[in-house]
């Protein structure tokens, strides 16, 4: 979903028009928003669920996405880099990412989808509707996004095929609490991580508060010891301001973790000693 930033003269096609929607869909609230103004647009039969797992997604993400799409007969797609977070991060990448390189976004969801969206053309048909659940109160760089611009699979000429994707935000001028209505009314219970934090994104997303990573630790002890491990490794932090370390610390309680885990926090504490 790389950004064109180019409006489409011509504007949002007629309902009819559309060959294609492609719900970007990610289990949080947003993208139910989103996949309810398809469903009340559009036929179901040429709504696509697509969802891009990341591999630092929730353990039950996958089967919430599934059990969505068989239950509001839709079709699902489901999209992942083999390489996954931990993967990209380890073996080429080598630092976490953060606000101004966030290669997550871009190797495992951007590109990923536009990989499949252009090797779906012909199933697509010629115009595809893009739909995903930004809302301009969330963030200063949501605030001025267009509802609609070309998403970067369109093809300018017809030399190759006659490909126009259109990009389109829904939901920008909602308020969250309209996500969780529309939400309702589709008969779909939100996430479980909105019983605890307030943002549906990765586990443990560079861009979340830090108390909502800890939120995370206290509930998946055992997945979030992979990325202290991998800060370990890479002798970098989650974040310039606080490493996952220091708030698996404050959140566990050390008699609880086995031996080997031990020998590692070991090792981490002088990784922190380096690293100050
Ligand atoms: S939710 Fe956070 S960690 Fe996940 S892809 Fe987006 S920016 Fe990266």
């Amino acid at each position: 979903m790389a950004r064109t930033k180019i409006i489409p003269p011509e504007g949002l096609f007629s309902d009819l028009e559309y060959t294609s929607v492609i719900v970007n869909y990610s289990n949080g609230i947003d993208s139910t928003g989103t996949l309810y103004w398809a469903l009340k647009n559009f036929p179901k039969e040429k709504i696509i669920l697509l969802y891009c797992d990341t591999g630092c997604e929730y353990p039950e993400n996958i089967s919430l996405f599934y059990k969505t799409a068989a239950f509001l007969k839709i079709r699902p797609v489901l999209l992942a880099d083999p390489r996954g977070f931990l993967g990209l991060l380890l073996n080429e990448r080598l630092r976490f990412p953060d606000m101004k390189h966030r290669w997550c976004t871009s190797y495992l969801k951007t590109m990923v989808t536009d990989k499949w969206i252009r090797h779906h053309r012909e199933q697509l048909g010629p115009k595809c509707l893009f739909l995903s659940g930004e809302r301009r109160d969330e963030s200063i760089g949501r605030e001025k996004l267009p509802e609609l611009e070309y998403h970067s699979t369109t093809l300018k000429t017809r030399r190759v095929a006659d490909f126009t994707c259109h990009w389109y935000r829904p939901c920008l001028d909602y308020e969250k609490g309209k996500m969780f209505e529309r939400g309702r009314e589709l008969h779909l219970e939100p996430h479980p991580c909105y019983e605890y934090i307030g943002r549906c994104s990765c586990m443990f997303c560079v861009l979340m508060p830090d108390r909502h990573a800890a939120e995370n630790i206290k509930r998946y002890p055992e997945i979030a010891a992979a990325y202290v491990r991998a800060e370990m490794q890479l002798n970098h932090r989650w974040k310039q301001a606080s490493s996952l370390q220091s708030i698996y610390n404050e959140c566990l309680d050390i008699g609880d973790i086995d031996e080997d885990l031990l020998e590692d926090f070991r090792q981490m504490s002088l990784f922190e000693t380096i690293g100050e």
